[in-house]
């Protein structure tokens, strides 16, 4: 179903040079408004086609638009008309115009959740909001990114889907690979929690555990696009990129929306590559740019956990370049010791007003917790990062209390159970008796 085209012609090209401008597909390839790849360093235009690196600087390659232009009354209308789905914003996204009707997971458009008790709780004193991510197919916001990877997949004739790994995404690919006709073969780091490692095999993919961490990982799958084994593979984090990053615009375009077509003043985002962070930025200006919110400043909060925080620690420290560490954390989806789009979320950080900050593992579990209680959102370990990240932010008197907060969720609790089971589990367990549910003090 995927191999519209033959798919050899156009790996041959993919696997023998990541950063070539040609590609035998990019004159038929029909990705929506996107017309060009373009280098986020110097600028310089590629054909669209599966490659991720500038030809001429090595920069990291983005997807260029002819964006619909004119009344911006008439194209809301239209967005809101949508699907409940991230389709809904078709027409700003690589994709073809008949996307909604092919076989995928339809991600996205998940609740935006107004957290009262939490705001009390916090001591915020304006609007705060959960962008509750955990409600995606396969219960995080990875599904986003992998709906349009998979549609570049499809254009340029792959017919293996696969991706390096923290976890969630492993689970994305291999179900999104499913009922689009896709093969899938995923690489994680051998050591991921137990609801991962099921999730990303249950589909069934090939999956793969690679004894070393993430950014093993990731050099094992840049490695293996180069040698004749990757040909016909779409990665669709390292020569899809381009496309899969997009998908994380979606993020900004519906909080934006859920809030009336409106910028909300602080955004807490959760960082392992920095890729969601550099895209929701991008989504929002997008917005501005085509008439659709109001033009207004807003501050964006990149949140690590301190066992990985490479750009905590260079935002900290003052400095533009982020020095790779090995990660320490049961924050296992945000463990990436060098991450690709580091620097640029020091850039946004600082040039939005924001900050960057990160927290213990401690003040994780605490975290789940908070947001468990106060507004029965059970978030895994990275929705305890945003939320920890939060509070600390708040104690500092960083982010303003007074202003509209959106605080992202970005999976399940389910998924990371091991983080908060040793300090969760039943008030008491009893016979079947009321004088022993007397006995243990829960009467009353
Ligand atoms: C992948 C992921 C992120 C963000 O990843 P980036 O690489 O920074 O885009 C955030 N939260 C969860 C749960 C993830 O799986």
């Amino acid at each position: 179903m995927a191999a519209q085209t033959a798919p050899n012609t156009v790996s041959t090209a993919t696997a023998t040079d990541a950063t070539s401008a040609t590609s035998p597909a990019t004159s038929s390839v029909d990705l929506g408004s996107a017309v060009a790849l373009s280098c986020r360093e110097c600028g310089e235009r590629t054909p669209l086609g599966p490659v991720f690196a500038c030809a001429a600087c090595f920069g990291p390659l983005e997807v260029a638009y002819e964006l619909p232009a004119g009344d911006p009354e008439a194209l809301r209308k239209t967005i809101e008309a949508g699907p409940d789905s991230i389709w809904r914003y078709a027409p700003l996204l690589p994709v073809p115009a008949d996307v909604a009707d092919k076989p995928n997971l339809n991600p996205g458009f998940t609740r935006l959740v107004k957290a009262d008790r939490l705001a009390a709780e916090l001591g915020v004193t304006g609007e705060l909001y959960v962008k509750d991510d955990s409600g995606n197919p396969t219960h995080s916001f990875k599904d986003r990114v992998v709906a349009i990877a998979v549609e570049a997949a499809r254009a340029f004739g792959f017919t293996t889907l696969s991706c390096s790994s923290t976890g969630n995404l492993a689970g994305a690919v291999g179900a999104a690979a499913a009922p689009a006709g896709f093969r899938s073969c995923v690489f994680i780091p051998h050591d991921l929690e137990q609801g991962k490692v099921v999730m990303a095999a249950v589909y069934g993919g090939e999956l793969v555990g690679i004894e070393g961490t993430y950014d093993d990982v990731n050099r094992f799958c840049s490695e293996l696009i180069g040698d004749p084994i990757g040909e016909g593979w779409g990665f669709t984090n390292v020569n899809l990129r381009p496309y899969y990053a997009e998908g994380s615009k979606t993020l900004a375009y519906e909080i934006c929306e859920q809030l009336g077509w409106r910028i909300p003043d602080q955004i807490v985002i959760p960082v392992a590559s920095g890729s969601q962070l550099t895209k929701i930025d991008k989504g929002l200006k997008e917005l501005i740019d085509l008439g659709l919110v109001e033009d207004r400043p807003y501050r964006i909060f990149a949140a690590q956990a301190e066992g990985c925080s490479p750009v905590s620690a260079a935002y900290k420290a003052g400095h533009d370049v982020v020095r790779p560490v090995k990660p320490d954390t049961i924050v296992k989806s945000l463990a990436i010791g060098n991450p690709a789009d580091g620097p640029y979320v020091l850039d946004i950080a600082r040039r939005t007003g924001g900050a960057v900050e990160d927290v213990t593992d401690e003040q994780v579990v605490d975290g789940i917790k908070l947001l468990a209680r106060t507004e029965g959102i059970f978030a895994e370990t990275a929705g305890g990062v945003t939320v920890g990240v939060a509070k600390k932010l708040l104690d500092a008197g960083v982010l303003d209390p007074a202003l509209t907060t959106v605080v992202i969720n970005t999976g399940d609790g389910l998924k990371t159970l091991d983080a908060v089971a040793p300090t969760t589990g039943p008030s008491a367990v009893i016979r079947p008796s009321l004088d022993a549910f007397r006995e243990a003090g829960l009467a009353h």
